[in-house]
């Protein structure tokens, strides 16, 4: 039998390859893991975690501003960029270590290097040029920010990897795209002071949300100041010298308008990283994104190795990759076939207002059921009965009239994130509406909505049948 270095190598050092290294080598596997920029991979690094810090940055302008309602008069407010990306740094450099200690306690032996696959068996890793042999290995190389590359001017533009380290707050901003991160860096942005505007292809943003939470989010960011164009695309940059030697651009909108910024931002999605991996030549097999094919158990089409994250492009979210990662340990060194199961996954937008999110929306639940009830509550946070701010929150319930399961839960609200996570827990078990309805309400609260609508409506069908309103008997 061949004898290799390490019973798992793995290729990168985000959530999915550090949990897979670390409960493979609890199982008793000798693992190593290399990395070629920074332990804990793009949530930790520059992405989830640095995002919802700056979140809650943004969020201080509207409290001081609310805080005026409840009596409260403060000096007038001013922030400090370079504060809060210092304190950032401060905070990824320490997680950044913790991803480091908890791979070093559990014996998996760290290399801080660009590491390619040679063969099935073997991985070069390209700064120390050497190879290393293992039984099995697991690709975890995540996925990288796209740029339309065909763009004349597109070299001026950044990505969220950039926009994490900008030297300076700009005074305008255009972000490209209408996904989870232009929304949520054009919210971000906008809280800071930023003149912001959100520049989407289609007709309306997040494509695949529930059209009720997409529309209530756009008038919501609307009102807070973000420009939302629509139906649009960049088709030209222009650097311009500004007054005091800072560049600005002229960006030249499909419909002929030109709209002045000091920064422009692309966020139309992210490409697995499997380009120069060495992947094909090994026999891996790609699909026509370039994200690696895997069975239900991570699998790919060469049978000793492995990948999980989003280079596989599953559900290009953290938890999935960490799912999934526990899954892989499981099955191949713990003798305990476990495959993820990716329906119902629970996700938030940390938009402002925040979107949480789980089960269908009701536009694929009535292409999935004969009968679909909605139950939908809009309405102003408490909070802002005070405040005066122009805020709606909103709740909506997708169920399936012949069973009463309900099929999908949808907020745009305060803590929205927060919520989800808990509904996720009932849409798991597959609960009612009247198991909903039994709950008792917890007051006052937004999420006592979530157990106390009783009018439903018609789902709406494509082709516009008429939304009929009913009260529940
Ligand atoms: P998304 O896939 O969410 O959105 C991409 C957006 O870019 C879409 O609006 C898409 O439009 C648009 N787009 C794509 N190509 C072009 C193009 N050539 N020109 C103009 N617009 C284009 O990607 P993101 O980059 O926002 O996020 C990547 C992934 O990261 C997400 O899928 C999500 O899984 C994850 N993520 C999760 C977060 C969370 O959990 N809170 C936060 C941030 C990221 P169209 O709709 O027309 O396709």
């Amino acid at each position: 039998m061949a004898t290799y270095d390490y019973d798992l190598f793995t290729i990168g050092g985000g959530s999915g390859g550090v949990r897979a290294s670390r409960m493979a080598a609890q199982f008793g596997a000798k693992v190593g893991i290399a990395e070629e920029y920074r332990y804990g991979g793009t949530c930790v690094i520059r992405g989830c975690v640095p995002k919802k810090l700056f979140v809650y940055a943004s969020k201080f302008s509207e409290e001081f501003e609310d805080a005026a309602g409840f009596g409260w008069t403060s000096g007038e407010a001013s922030f400090s960029w370079p504060t809060l990306i210092a304190n950032k740094d401060r905070e990824i450099d320490r997680l950044n270590n913790v991803y480091i200690n908890i791979l070093k306690n559990n014996n998996v032996e760290i290399y801080q290097d660009r590491a390619v696959l040679k063969d099935a068996h073997t991985v070069h890793l390209v700064n120390e040029n050497r190879d290393i042999t293992a039984d099995k290995i697991l690709i975890a190389v995540g996925a990288w920010p796209n740029k339309d590359d065909t763009l004349p001017g597109v070299e001026h533009t950044i990505t969220s990897n950039e926009a994490f380290h900008l030297e300076r707050l700009p005074n305008r901003i255009l972000i490209a795209g209408g996904g989870y991160i232009a929304v949520e860096f054009a919210c971000i942005f906008n809280g800071l002071g930023v003149d912001t505007t959100l520049l989407y292809r289609r007709e309306e943003i997040l494509r695949g949300f529930d059209d009720d939470l997409r529309r209530t989010l756009h008038i919501e960011m609307e009102k807070k100041g973000v420009k939302v164009v629509t139906q649009n695309v960049m088709t030209n940059i222009e650097q311009k010298p500004g007054p005091s030697g800072e560049p600005f651009y002229d960006v030249s909108l499909t419909d002929g308008r030109v709209i002045e910024v000091d920064l422009v931002m692309f966020a139309i999605g992210r490409d697995p990283k499997t380009p120069g991996m060495g992947l094909v030549s090994s026999g891996v097999e790609l699909d026509e994104k370039g994200a690696i094919k895997v069975d239900k158990f991570s699998q790919t089409s060469v049978p000793n190795i492995y990948a999980v994250g989003d280079v596989t492009d599953r559900a290009a979210l953290t938890p999935v990759a960490i799912r999934e990662g526990a899954a892989f340990a499981e099955t191949v060194f713990n003798n305990n076939p476990t495959a993820v199961d990716h329906t119902c996954i629970p996700t938030a937008v940390f938009s402002q207002p925040e979107i949480g999110t789980a089960g269908l929306t009701e536009a694929e639940a009535v292409e999935k059921f004969p009968n679909v009830h909605i139950y939908k509550s809009t309405f102003r946070p408490m909070k802002h009965t005070l405040s005066g701010r122009d805020e709606k929150t909103l709740m909506k319930l997708v169920v399936d009239a012949d069973t009463d399961k309900v099929l999908g839960v949808h907020l745009l609200g305060p803590d929205s994130g927060e919520l989800i996570q808990a509904v996720g827990i009932a849409l798991k078990m597959g609960a009612t509406k009247a198991q909903f309805d039994e709950v008792i309400a917890v007051h006052p609260t937004a999420a006592e909505e979530l157990v106390t609508m009783r009018e439903f409506s018609v789902a709406e069908r494509p082709g516009g049948s008429e939304r009929t309103a009913h009260a529940a008997s």
